[in-house]
């Protein structure tokens, strides 16, 4: 059997969580499985149809009737009023880059600044592009206390300029001197607390590759010449990653001074997939899955109020889907949709409190 397909008990093999993450396979990463000349899947990503409703195992947690019946049997949180006191040693030692861009400023980065940048103030750096004909803001660039970089990365989606703000990120990290560098993208929500007690599993002073992978199988190059394979895993950069110094001082030949865009466009890869790439296949290391983070290729509403705090990276899309929802995480509140369709400022609110947090 399959996983996801459901026997005649309604069990099945548990589906893993990354053959979940396929429903909603990012447009980026979908065009560019489809349209990459030189690379394949070992076995082509499908959305797994389950026959039988009534019968869903719980693991299934695309299944809204099944989500519906635990949103209502679940009790109402009190506020968590976490506190980053107790770890602010440790994160101080963490650099945290944000990719951004020009078009996504408002409101992306304001909401990142109002909820939970506001606690990482001095470790948060934001990369987003510049060319000289452009203006800089220099209101935000105030807001950030003058960490938002202007890279020279063009503003297209493509992906070589993808790859050139991902590469700056890591050139700034490597001279911070910092222990961790985690990368989100601007819609990610980062829980200091979580981020903490993660990282302080693992000691820096070996590689660490940590985040959460996207699709159910690695990717696979054939290398034509020496009529090979190669397979490997990536973080997807929509769910946030981090990487150990030791790692990215073992990376730097292949990832600083334009060896990371070059790596990137020798196989058309975006930045995430050019990472692992370089990872787990030239340095041969392995990634190491965690199922904390989150990006919104999953079903951000399977999520239950009490797995919020364990949550390391969170995230949101305002795309719509058929029934008319967008994909956040499932908080009723303080704030209604309208004031906060991203569902971040009532995370926040919930998780850390804040003074704007309705009482
Ligand atoms: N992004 C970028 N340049 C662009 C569009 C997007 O650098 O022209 C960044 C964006 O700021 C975000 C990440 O790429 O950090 C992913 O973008 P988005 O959330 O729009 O797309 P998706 O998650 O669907 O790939
Ligand atoms: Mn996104």
């Amino acid at each position: 059997m399959a996983p996801g397909e459901a026997d005649s008990w309604g069990l099945g093999v548990a589906p893993s969580a990354s053959d979940r993450d396929l429903t909603g396979l990012g447009s980026d990463l979908a065009g560019w499985i489809a349209g990459g000349p030189r690379l394949k899947l070992s076995s082509e990503p499908t959305v797994k149809e389950v026959p039988n409703p009534h019968y869903l195992p719980p693991y299934l947690y695309t299944n809204n009737l099944y989500i519906k019946q635990r949103r209502i049997s679940e009790p109402k949180l009190d506020n968590l009023n976490l506190s980053i006191e107790p770890f602010r040693t440790f994160l101080d030692n963490i650099f945290i880059s944000v990719k951004t861009t020009k078009k996504y400023h408002y409101p992306r980065l304001i909401i990142l600044l109002e909820t939970w940048v506001s606690l990482l103030p001095d470790q948060t750096w934001f990369f987003t592009d510049w060319s000289p004909e452009d203006d800089k803001d220099m209101l935000l660039q105030n807001r950030t206390g003058n960490r938002l970089i202007y890279t020279n990365c063009s503003s297209s989606h493509q992906r070589l300029a993808l790859s050139c703000k991902l590469e700056a990120e890591f050139e700034h990290f490597i001279r911070s001197h910092k222990s961790w560098w985690c990368h989100m993208d601007d819609d990610n929500y980062l829980n200091p607390v979580a981020l903490a007690k993660t990282l302080q599993r693992y000691d820096p002073s070996q590689p660490w590759y940590i985040g959460r992978t996207s699709t159910a199988t690695p990717l696979t190059i054939f290398h034509q010449d020496e009529n090979q394979a190669t397979s490997f895993w990536f973080a997807t950069g929509g769910a946030g990653f981090c990487l150990s110094r030791a790692l990215a001082l073992k990376m730097s030949p292949f990832a600083g001074n334009g060896k990371f865009v070059e790596a990137g466009n020798r196989f058309w890869f975006p930045d995430d997939v050019t990472l692992g790439y370089i990872i787990e296949s030239l340095l041969g290391l392995k990634l190491t899955v965690d199922f904390n983070f989150h990006s919104h290729l999953e079903q951000l509403k399977s999520i239950s109020q009490s797995e919020l705090e364990n949550c390391v990276t969170l995230s949101y899309s305002e795309e719509r889907d058929e029934t008319g929802e967008t994909n956040v995480i499932p908080l009723p509140g303080p704030f209604n949709k309208s004031v906060d369709p991203t569902r971040f400022y009532s995370l926040h609110c919930y998780l850390f409190g804040g003074v704007y947090c309705p009482s």
